[in-house]
């Protein structure tokens, strides 16, 4: 029986969530879809593993744009739209900030979120209220524009606030609202969601960021991250999308500057109109497309010119006894020595001890995550990727427990109980387990930094140039919506929508 049929319409490499959006939304415009994917099950990063039979999320601490029943934001309705559906848990808190001078558990909405900063640094309501409902009306603008692009004249008239603060850092914008530093501290725990320090992270990726998380809170799905890949999986299949796993996708056919098809590792040629792929930029223009000569210089200058974000270290552990009787008391807690999201920025350059770690009890927001009498709690930092490439194969056993290590001690010392004693289970994820386990380049879960020159905006406005080989798109971290789970889902439809706008172009042209 023959494999794959002679030709698809689309070739998506890569069955993760940006590359099963991609799948979806073209599956339900009735496209002939072939989704390759190198590992035996859907999902890249979004999956969990079994150890001593418990079943471990491997990544998601919260997901962003899911939103509540009946009122879902974009990620959470496309799902529903798509007939995949995940059931959802809503997670309990904001987050636990752990700061000097600070011990403060915020939880979402605008105005409950707020009235808790004002608790602890009293006189603030007002300001901080007034800043989030800033946030809230940049996340519309953006939400608004990311599907209706319009005249710079129509911007400026419909969207004030957004024009206002476009070319403004987060720390321009928040230095105009006169707040005391302790209040700025219990704002800022979210930045390393995004990887950039205040200085230099766009004030509308800050607004996206609070409106969203603050303003709507944020979701988990019951079974973990995996329940959300398999069910997209399982989906799109019924939908018609051809899902082939363990088939690495090694070359990109490319022919008088437009792509026609791929090849496999197994050697398989198959032909498409269009690919969409999930492997960076990076990777592609370097070492997938054949023949390399199709490469503009172009393409080249572009991913040279872009800085990659961050990548993460991640300590996950199954504990012997219940969060309670262990002094867990919050989902997610933020730990630094400051707040200064410059100096932290900087600091995630090194191999450690990092000075900012984000650690997730799961329990607290799904009561079923571990068995009854134990529960998980992970310990994560988010390095730069630069520190570890330095990292050699001889040093990399060591270094990986030195960093877990001081991850586990300092957490010991903060929560008065030793970890070390209570671990039933334990993992460590680093940049090399991510660059293995997905292809990422150097481990980079982040895609490209956000810049005062490089970002949403301005990511929106030379995505055409972008275009360099007719056909190709990408769907990823790397692209214009960015990292996490939600915007890879954002980021597919977004490839999905190229691939069908160029088809609708091509067939008025006929
Ligand atoms: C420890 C950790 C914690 C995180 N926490 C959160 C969180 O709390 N919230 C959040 O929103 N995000 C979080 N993230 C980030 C999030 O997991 C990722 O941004 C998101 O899952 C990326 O999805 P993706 O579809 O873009 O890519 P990936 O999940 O990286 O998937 C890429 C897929 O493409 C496949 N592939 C690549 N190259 C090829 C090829 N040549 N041929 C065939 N297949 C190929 C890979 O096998 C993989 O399945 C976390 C990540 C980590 C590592």
């Amino acid at each position: 029986m023959k494999w794959y049929k002679d030709h698809y319409d689309v070739i998506v490499i890569g069955g993760a969530l940006a590359g099963l959006s991609s799948a979806l939304m073209l599956a339900e415009k009735g496209k002939d879809v072939l989704v390759l994917e190198r590992h035996n099950l859907p999902g890249g990063i979004a999956t969990s593993f079994v150890r001593g039979g418990i079943e471990i999320e491997a990544a998601l601490h919260e997901m962003m744009s899911i939103g509540p029943e009946g009122n879902r934001l974009k990620v959470g309705k496309f799902l529903e739209d798509m007939g995949v559906h995940v059931d959802w848990l809503k997670v309990p808190e904001a987050y636990h900030a752990s700061l000097p001078g600070l011990e403060v558990t915020l939880h979402p909405g605008l105005e409950t979120f707020a009235r808790e900063v004002d608790a602890e640094v009293p006189g603030t309501y007002d300001k901080v209220l007034r800043l989030l409902n800033l946030c809230t009306t940049v996340f519309d603008s953006v939400n608004e524009l990311s599907i209706h692009p319009m005249s710079k004249l129509k911007m400026l008239l419909k969207h004030e606030a957004f024009v206002k603060t476009a070319g403004y850092s987060t720390q321009e914008v928040i230095d105009t609202f006169d707040l005391p530093q302790k209040a700025q501290d219990l704002l800022a725990p979210y930045w390393i969601y995004v990887g950039t320090g205040f200085q230099t992270l766009p004030f509308t990726i800050f607004s996206v960021l609070m409106a969203d998380y603050i303003g709507y809170g944020s979701y988990i799905p019951h079974k973990f991250s995996h329940e959300m890949s398999l069910k997209m999986a399982e989906r799109a299949e019924a939908m018609g999308v051809q899902i082939e796993y363990r088939q690495h996708v090694e070359k990109i056919l490319v022919k008088d500057g437009k792509v026609y098809g791929v090849r496999t590792a197994r050697g398989d040629e198959i032909h498409a109109d269009y690919v969409i792929s999930a492997a960076y930029p990076n990777k592609v223009y370097t070492s997938m497309i054949e023949p390399i000569t199709e490469v503009p210089e172009k393409a080249i200058k572009m991913v040279n010119g872009r800085r990659l974000s961050l990548t993460a270290f991640s300590v996950i552990m199954i504990l012997d006894k219940s969060a309670e009787a262990l002094g867990i008391r919050d989902y997610s807690i933020f730990r630094g020595d400051t707040m200064d999201t410059e100096e932290l920025y900087k600091d995630l350059a090194g191999l450690g001890p990092y000075r900012y770690l984000t650690c997730i009890c799961h329990n607290h927001g799904n009561p079923d995550a571990t068995p009854k009498g134990t529960c998980s709690f992970s310990i994560t930092t988010l390095p730069r990727v630069d520190g570890w490439k330095t990292v050699s194969a001889d040093d990399y056993d060591r270094v990986k427990h030195e960093v877990a290590k001081q991850m586990i001690d300092d957490m010991s010392k903060y929560l008065g109980v030793n970890l070390l004693d209570h671990i039933l289970e334990i993992v460590i994820e680093t940049p090399m387990t991510i660059a293995h386990y997905t292809g990422m380049w150097n481990g980079c879960i982040y895609g490209y930094a956000h810049t005062m020159e490089d970002h949403i905006v301005a990511r929106l406005q030379t995505a055409e140039e972008e275009k360099f080989i007719e056909g190709l798109e990408f769907a990823g971290a790397h692209q214009i919506s960015g990292d996490g789970m939600g915007p890879a889902v954002t980021n597919g439809r977004k490839a999905a929508k190229n691939v069908l706008d160029d088809m609708k172009k091509k067939e008025a042209a006929k």
